[in-house]
């Protein structure tokens, strides 16, 4: 039995804890903030309540299997998982409405070909075959195996085949999902369609590599779920598993150092009792065998205090340089039947969306790109006549200052677009900032991690879940295979393989 140290309550880490716990470990958790769950906290106030954090779950199975491999009850028995269908519902610049259904790569096609047409739907159903083969290529080394030691190979071929598109004598094919979007979708609803969805992680589809393609095969193929209560019953119930394998947990204990001995991790000093962040507290030490770490790469340098942690010219790509501006408003009036759970309303303006976002210095834009969550779910609201609504857009990371309010008033103008009446609905309003995050989770700038996508010269594959310093783990969105809550459980799967099988461990079967 080993002692296990795990910096952090955030999803992943707990998914490790939990593991590592059933293998026989002894695990404690040291969490600075005073609860577990890391992003997924909850506003509750005059009886309604928000998700301020994740609003949806993607790839459910991630946490089934973590449910089933450290208890007996199953991860249904625990929370209530809805399937959100449609799975989102799209208002385009023009004005052109589309509902997508859930986990139907059929039903996404019929329904673009009553929106838009079947020329429109074709290249989207064409394109989607050809999604399907990157994930085919990609899913098992970009989700279910530690990353490669010769992670080179993800980094440089890309798996998206594209069509090859001809353009003056020059016969090129997209490398990035701006490309796909204008040389094989060709329609410019279909375009802000893909570009979206990376846009939703923070991502500049122009260039963003065309391997992301996986992220709507994704949607389209496996589904969107919301977890009934809030989102944050998956914390919950995740938390409540842990504390059923008898991992412990110590909140307000912010970890300030990583502890080497003889060239191997030998523990943690952690801080109780202080602010995170800063302020004084009692300053401990607790002796470990391995120590997880459920940060960014930036914290853990401080922790190491520079030691050595990533392997033989491993990259640290780019990411994460967005984080989200999220807006909560308490409606009067119930929620109309047959609303969707989800409607994304598309910006008015692309190019300068983009420009704002990831242009040179970085700024707000002033037609964002919105998603309007509407959960059909009685614990968010006081009664039957209030809805909850939440609001998010891409902001850049590090952004504060009034400015944010004003754009927080843009965005529920865009939605008004989604909510016809919002502002005569209108009870209050809450904003959450990057600051928030940052506090809610530690990453600077409240920055949030994007998932692991090949090509692009490694720049999106995140550092891997082992360090240069033995008994020394990475864990979460920062690390392999990145940021999202799936990919996050994928993490805390992947930690606790290495540990328990060592380093012949190839993955989850
Ligand atoms: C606004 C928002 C919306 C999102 N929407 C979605 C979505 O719809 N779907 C989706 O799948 N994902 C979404 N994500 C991403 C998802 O929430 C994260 O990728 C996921 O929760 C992974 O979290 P993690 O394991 O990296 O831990 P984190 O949530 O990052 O938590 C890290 C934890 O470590 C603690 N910590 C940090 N430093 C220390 C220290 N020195 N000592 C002790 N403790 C420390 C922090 O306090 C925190 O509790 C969203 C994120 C945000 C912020």
């Amino acid at each position: 039995m080993a002692r296990i140290a795990v910096i952090g309550a955030g999803l992943g880490a707990m998914a490790a804890a939990a593991r590592l716990a059933v293998a026989g470990h002894r695990v404690a958790v040291y969490e600075r903030t005073d609860t577990y769950g890391g992003a997924l906290r909850r506003l509750e106030r005059e009886g309604f309540a928000f998700d301020t954090g994740p609003g949806l779950l993607p790839l459910p199975a991630v946490y089934r299997d973590l449910f089933v491999k450290t208890g007996k009850e199953p991860l249904e028995a625990c929370v209530e998982l809805v399937q959100v269908d449609p799975s989102s519902h799209h208002v385009f610049a023009d004005g052109t409405r589309v509902p997508l259904p859930n986990a139907s790569r059929a039903g996404v096609v019929s329904a673009l070909d009553a929106a838009l047409g079947p020329a429109a739907a074709q290249r989207w159903g064409d394109f989607l075959v050809r999604a399907r083969e990157t994930w085919d290529r990609t899913r098992r080394p970009l989700l279910e195996e530690p990353l490669w030691p010769d992670w080179q190979v993800l980094a440089g071929r890309e798996p998206y085949p594209a069509v090859p598109h001809r353009k003056l004598l020059r016969t090129r094919a997209a490398g990035t999902l701006a490309e796909v979007a204008a040389w094989e979708l060709r329609d410019p609803r279909l375009a802000s369609l893909l570009e979206g969805y990376a846009l939703e992680q923070g991502l500049d589809p122009r260039s963003t590599p065309a391997s992301a393609a996986v992220l709507p095969y994704m949607e389209h193929a496996f589904g969107t779920w919301y977890v009934r209560g809030g989102m944050r019953e998956l914390a919950r119930a995740v938390y409540e598993r842990c504390l059923a394998r008898r991992v412990e947990f110590r909140f307000g204990a912010e970890v300030t150092g990583v502890l080497e001995k003889d060239g191997r991790v030998a523990g943690v000093e952690f801080t109780e009792g202080a602010s995170p962040g800063g302020g004084s507290g009692n300053g401990a030490v607790a002796e470990a065998d391995h120590v997880i770490a459920g940060v960014t790469p930036g914290v853990l340098d401080r922790l190491t205090r520079g030691a050595r942690v990533r392997g033989e010219g491993e990259v640290v790509g780019r990411f994460g340089t967005a984080s989200r501006l999220t807006v909560l408003l308490a409606l009067r009036g119930g929620r109309p039947e047959g609303t969707p759970h989800r409607t994304v309303v598309h910006t008015r303006d692309q190019e300068a969306e983009l420009e704002s976002l990831f242009g040179s210095p970085a700024g707000l834009p002033a037609h964002p790109t919105v998603t309007v969550l509407r959960p059909d779910d009685p614990a968010l609201v006081p009664d039957a006549d209030h809805e909850a609504v939440t609001l998010t857009s891409a902001v850049p990371a590090g952004t504060a200052g009034p400015g944010l309010d004003a754009h927080a008033h843009t965005m529920i103008g865009a939605a008004e677009r989604a909510v016809p009446g919002l502002r005569d609905r209108l009870l209050y309003s809450e904003v959450r900032t990057p600051d928030d995050i940052a506090e809610a989770t530690g990453a600077e700038g409240g920055a949030v991690p994007v998932p692991a996508l090949a090509a692009a010269g490694g720049r999106l594959l995140h550092p891997s879940n082992s360090t240069g310093v033995p008994g020394l783990w990475t864990v979460g969105g920062w690390s392999h295979p990145g940021g999202g809550l799936p990919h996050a459980g994928m993490s805390g799967a992947l930690v606790a393989g290495l540990i328990v099988e060592g380093p012949g461990f190839r993955g989850s079967q």
